[in-house]
């Protein structure tokens, strides 16, 4: 697929600098004096840097009060200025090797205030922050963070619907490499060639559980010889070049599948097909659960669907928002999440079906289409 060259890994210049704005005035409204975000998908986010975590401090600091600035590694300098914080109002601060970093941030934001750090910050950085800020007080900025990211833009949903196509395009080969004599481990490469194929710059994971393993949701892959007879549960994603993620499953069946299997897999079908249909503005997250979940219940498998119906999906395979009992958040034009019911038999076989779904301004638009019917390799 030609489209990796035609995505733009980064949104427009425009958009980042509405994002930081939005950001900053968030965070003034919830109490925060500044932000400080390290090298993760919030940065990517806010900036389009897509930094590499590592042990020297990247730190993107917002003041509510102030301009942004960003502390970056000397050595590291070049790389920020190719990203688009080169192009965004962002003054870039660099740190050499014996300087303390931590004081450099610490210089930047009032000493006595309340500090949001990113949820996804490395511990040992959290407390170094700490030490060189004695008087501030730390808390999580994801409160901040999600409410930007959680409702996705057109064009957030245009590269998730990109993604989705591309995964789509791996589930499609898959039949032709599931046969009986192979293992789940040789299934398994050929689908990871094949994301990268497809336009995926990262293969996230590759899951191929057949037969009893497919009774695990995160088995991953095993020697396990795939035999006759074998239901396969095969969950896949991978990140575009723009960061955007990709997540679904299609359970197959090698050879004709015990009949048991098949009555649990139209029921879970069924399911799916509840949930992703009760999705619109103004229901709650778990009522989605509900959806997919009574379904399965009242067909008497309620304990074999082990793990919630799903989680939001953008920059991260898992975010917010998560379709989980207890979850009362409201569905919003732009919210996108997997939803994936599964029925699964310990030391027998499982199945689980899986699309992203994006909330519309009436309704759920699936973006994977890939069958969900039984295909029978
Ligand atoms: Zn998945
Ligand atoms: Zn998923």
């Amino acid at each position: 697929m030609p489209a990796a060259a035609a995505i733009p890994p980064h949104p427009p210049l425009a958009d980042l600098a509405d994002r930081l704005a939005r950001a900053r005035a968030a965070a003034g409204e919830l109490g925060i004096d500044a932000l400080v975000v390290t090298p993760g998908p919030d940065l990517r986010y806010l900036t389009g840097y897509d930094a590499v975590p590592l042990e020297r401090l990247t730190a993107l600091v917002i003041p509510v009060d102030g301009e942004a600035r960003i502390v970056v590694p000397g050595l590291e300098r070049a790389a920020a200025a190719a990203s688009p914080i080169g192009g965004l109002d962002l003054e870039v601060l660099t740190w050499e090797e014996t300087d303390d970093p931590y004081a450099l941030v610490a210089s930047l934001v009032a000493r006595e205030g309340v500090v949001g750090v990113d949820n996804h910050m490395w511990a040992e950085k959290v407390l170094r922050l700490r030490e060189a800020m004695p008087g501030a007080r730390q808390v999580l900025a994801g409160a901040v963070l999600r409410e930007l990211r959680v409702r996705k833009s057109p064009a957030e949903v245009a590269a998730l619907r990109r993604a989705g196509s591309a995964i789509d395009q791996v589930h499609e080969q898959v039949p032709g490499w599931l046969r009986a004599g192979r293992t789940e481990r040789e299934v398994g490469a050929d689908i990871a060639d094949a994301i990268l194929q497809v336009g995926h710059v990262s293969v996230d994971f590759v899951i191929v559980g057949s037969g009893p393993n497919g009774a695990s949701p995160h088995h991953a892959l095993s020697e396990r010889v795939i035999e006759p007879g074998d239901p396969v549960v095969v969950d896949i994603g991978g990140t575009m070049p723009d960061g955007y993620c990709s997540d679904c499953t299609r359970t197959y069946s090698v050879g004709e599948p015990p009949a048991d299997f098949l009555a649990y897999y139209a029921v879970l079908a069924r399911a799916q097909d509840a949930a992703c249909a009760h999705v619109r503005p103004g229901v709650s997250a778990e009522s989605v659960d509900a959806a997919a979940r009574d379904v399965i219940a009242e067909a008497g498998y309620g304990a074999q669907f082990i793990h919630r119906t799903g989680h939001g999906i953008g920059l991260q395979t898992h975010e917010d928002p998560y379709l989980v009992s207890g979850n009362t958040e409201t569905l919003e034009p732009g919210m996108a999440f997997s939803v994936e019911p599964g029925i699964y038999l310990p030391g027998r076989h499982g199945a689980r079906i899986e699309d992203i779904v994006v909330c519309g301004s009436e309704a759920g638009e699936r973006l994977n289409h890939t069958t969900r019917d039984l295909v029978v390799c």
